[in-house]
């Protein structure tokens, strides 16, 4: 046991430095990370060390094509189109950002904020919703990203409950499979998925500029976070991956929830890691192979280089996907 410890610390402290983050020492004491539950270790406060992060972060402003852009650096990439009628968002970022957002927008024009969409409830993508909608801004939503702000809601992966948000973060248009909205000469298509990252993924699309805004149903470089606590799944998180194989041509540009702007031939890249991941553990809980036994079977070896980073690296990946195989 003391010697698998050993070895823990020191897989831990080279994916830390690649990144620069500090993980607790949580982590490093047991193999609690083994629960699905427990991802993370007793100690380790995950959504802490994201809000830390995103209170340094800089915001970079990317131009994507015609009037749209992508905001990086607040938890999930925030896409923003701006005209005459003002500016619409996709996803509000972490609440310590705003500062840095806001110094953002109005970089970009002098428009108004009239219009925010959430792709999903989770903290990374609505934590500014509050501030957005005191600003100005309708908030447009899955109904269940109305219904998790809600109330307080549970992550068992990220061992952390989220209590309600208040009124004036919750969307105020809700919608159940799809929805349209026409601003600045845009036509903006909004589509459910069926439950894949949790219940509540939508993505957006602007249909002149042809720029697609995913979610976290891609994590473009990064293994995801599947949140099973409400709703996610490994095989819903595959079937979003095809879906948007599907949806995206060759011309268009991509935004993940997570990473850098990408595009279709990425989003194959990610479904086919996926795929394979996927059919490994499989293999293995079939066999009878214990969840440890799994992860110590190092299903994702060949894939960890590439997608291994933090905060989701081949252990906890390979947790997750066992969870739902
Ligand atoms: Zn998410």
């Amino acid at each position: 046991m003391h010697r698998k410890s050993d070895r823990l610390i020191a897989t831990d402290t080279s994916s830390i430095s690649r990144r620069g983050f500090l993980l607790s020492a949580g982590l490093l004491g047991t193999a609690a990370w083994l629960s699905p539950g427990d991802l993370f270790g007793q100690e380790t406060d995950v959504v802490a060390m994201i809000r830390a992060d995103a209170a340094k972060s800089e915001i970079k402003v990317q131009p994507l094509r015609r009037n749209i852009s992508a905001l990086i650096g607040s938890g999930g990439n925030v896409a923003v189109l701006t005209g005459a009628d003002g500016k619409l968002l996709i996803d509000a970022g972490i609440a310590v950002s705003r500062p840095r957002i806001s110094a953002a927008l109005t970089g970009i024009s002098a428009k108004p904020i009239r219009h925010l969409i959430n792709t999903h409830w989770h903290f990374d993508h609505t934590g500014g919703n509050d501030w957005l909608h005191a600003a100005g801004a309708s908030i447009t939503a899955h109904a269940n990203t109305r219904k998790h702000l809600s109330v307080a809601t549970r992550v068992e992966g990220w061992k952390t409950t989220f209590p309600a948000a208040p009124g004036g973060a919750l969307p105020t248009t809700v919608f159940m499979t799809s929805c349209a909205m026409h601003v600045n000469d845009e036509s903006i298509a909004l589509q459910r998925y069926e439950p894949a990252h949790t219940d509540a993924d939508i993505s957006v699309r602007f249909e002149a500029a042809d720029v697609l805004h995913v979610g976290d149903t891609w994590w473009n470089g990064l293994y995801p976070f599947i949140d099973y606590s409400t709703g996610g799944s490994i095989d819903g998180t595959i079937r979003a991956a095809e879906a948007n194989v599907a949806a995206a041509g060759p011309a268009t540009i991509v935004v993940p929830g997570h990473g850098p702007v990408g595009d279709r031939a990425g989003l194959i890249e990610f479904r086919d890691m996926l795929v394979a991941i996927r059919e490994r553990v499989a293999a293995l809980k079939k066999r009878g192979m214990s969840l440890e036994e799994s992860v110590a079977a190092k299903p994702t070896a060949s894939y960890d280089a590439k997608w291994g980073d933090f905060p989701m690296d081949g252990r906890k990946f390979t947790a997750l996907v066992y969870a739902g195989v």
